[in-house]
């Protein structure tokens, strides 16, 4: 498989440290809030990323981290913690914001055919793992303490901009522009690793550590939670591409000075979701949610497979005209679909017929994982002349890795279509009507498809066999 790694700013083979294993880790939620829409395009578009590993052989081990604590308003280590302004703005204590939001996300994800990751792990679990990281860190005089924080020295690093040719001057405009420069820091770049009591004193959540009683900077849980399951060797890394600069730069930064090597080879980054009006917020305009959208009449698996029509690399526009069209595209699908899953004889699965029509899907999601080609190779399916089994059988394996529940969608629109237990009454006339369709008495047959409409109910002839619907 080929993908494009941040790293190296190319499309590369994927060839991960030990054959036939990927060891992958996915930067988590903040849970203060709802997830947005935006946030769920990259876990939808990672969960596709894992799938195909596993549908191309690899045993993969994939974990997230749940940020609970840390992270704060600003990316750049001011402002309050998001956790504790979520508690303030719903008066709750921060463990029962964390773990409300936790489940909300999940019940997202569930909705939108997200497999859970193999570990999750909340930062607030992991305290002692992070002081064992920075108090190591600290000997190798990668970390300093000033004004009460521990703060990673980047001057230590040879090359600490890993993802980009950043200058520090480039990085001092956006200090002027939003937030006001710390002092303690030795340089413009450098990061907290741990906050004390001396800075921070509304923090709610705070720990003993060999620095005072304080609480971890955001950046710090990744590379321990990831160090502590995935081992010293990571193969590949995800996250939306707003973390690139500063989170995984800083996590490279902690990761690689406290292991005296590199750490991940690949870094997968999603591009975000915009609204007409910009960058998607959790403030401002409408609050784009999961559930909003149900409210509204969409199944969430419209939005998956929006999300799935274009390419994870390339920002994507939200509308709900957008959204329609793909909901008028996943309906029509479905329609395809329930008319093989419907069909009186299904014939065998033809193997070559088989291999020969995977190859397309195969092809376009080791290019890059291009799910808008690997739907056209859905598409090229049911174009195909072959048998409905083998169809059925294509889409089932396709769907493993799309997740879009196209089966059992079309079994559902079936039922639906039929209206449930279709009157005695209708299907004796049924029953009349292809005795006449079969003597070629076919002013009979249309009486009789008069009469069976007058009860509610349509009837028709398709390559399938006799199909009844309700009206
Ligand atoms: P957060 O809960 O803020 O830590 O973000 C969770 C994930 O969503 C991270 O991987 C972010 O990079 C990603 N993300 C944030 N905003 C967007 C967006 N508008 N579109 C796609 N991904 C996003
Ligand atoms: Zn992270």
């Amino acid at each position: 498989m080929n993908i494009y790694n941040t790293l190296t700013h190319r499309i590369e083979e994927f060839i991960p440290n030990e054959e036939g294993k990927v060891a992958m880790y996915t930067c988590g939620p903040t849970v203060y809030h709802y997830a947005h829409i935006g946030n769920l395009r990259s876990y939808i578009m990672e969960d596709v990323l894992e799938k195909y590993l596993r549908y191309d052989g690899y045993n993969v081990k994939r974990v997230m981290n749940i940020t609970d604590v840390g992270h704060l308003t600003s990316d750049g280590d001011t402002g309050d913690d998001k956790m504790l302004k979520g508690a303030k703005r719903e008066h709750k204590t921060v463990m029962e914001i964390a773990k409300f939001y936790t489940d909300a996300f999940f019940e997202d994800c569930g909705k939108l055919n997200i497999k859970t990751p193999d570990v999750v792990a909340p930062a607030t679990q992991c305290i002692g793992d992070f002081i064992k990281v920075i108090s190591a860190l600290i000997e190798k005089g990668f970390a300093y303490e000033s004004g009460g924080n521990i703060y990673f020295d980047t001057s230590k690093l040879e090359d600490y901009y890993v993802f980009h040719n950043f200058s520090e001057e480039d990085l001092e405009v956006g200090v002027r522009e939003g937030v006001e420069e710390d002092t303690n820091k030795k340089n413009k770049a450098d990061f907290v690793l741990w906050f004390t009591k001396s800075k921070f004193d509304s923090q709610e959540l705070k720990w003993d550590s060999p620095w005072g009683v304080g609480y971890p900077g955001w950046h710090i849980e990744c590379s321990c939670i990831s160090m502590k399951n995935l081992g010293e060797y990571l193969d590949i890394h995800c996250g939306g591409v707003d973390n690139i600069f500063p989170h995984h730069t800083n996590e490279i930064a902690q990761s690689e000075a406290y292991l005296g090597h590199k750490w991940c080879n690949y870094w997968f980054h999603v591009h975000h979701l915009n609204t007409n009006s910009g960058k998607m917020s959790k403030s401002k305009g409408e609050f784009l949610t999961v559930s909003l959208l149900e409210s509204k009449g969409y199944d969430p698996l419209i939005y998956r497979f929006f999300c799935l029509q274009s390419h994870y690399r390339k920002s994507l526009v939200f509308t709900y005209e957008n959204l329609d069209n793909a909901k008028a595209a996943y309906e029509k699908l479905i329609g395809r679909i329930s008319a093989l899953v419907s069909a009186e004889d299904k014939g065998d699965v033809i193997s070559d017929d088989l291999e020969g029509l995977k190859k397309g899907f195969i092809a376009a999601m080791n290019e890059d994982l291009n799910t808008s080609n690997a739907i056209t190779a859905l598409y090229d399916v049911l174009k195909a002349d072959t048998t409905p089994a083998t169809k059925l059988a294509l889409i089932e394996d396709f769907d493993r890795v799309l997740s879009l529940d196209l089966k059992a969608a079309a079994e559902r629109y079936l039922e639906e279509k039929k209206g449930g237990d279709i009157p005695q009454e209708v299907l004796a006339l049924v029953e009349e009507r292809k005795s006449a369709r079969k003597a070629k008495d076919f002013a009979r047959a249309d009486e009789l498809r008069d009469r069976i409409a007058a009860l509610g109910y349509a009837v028709k002839e398709t390559r399938q066999g006799t199909e009844i619907t309700k009206l």
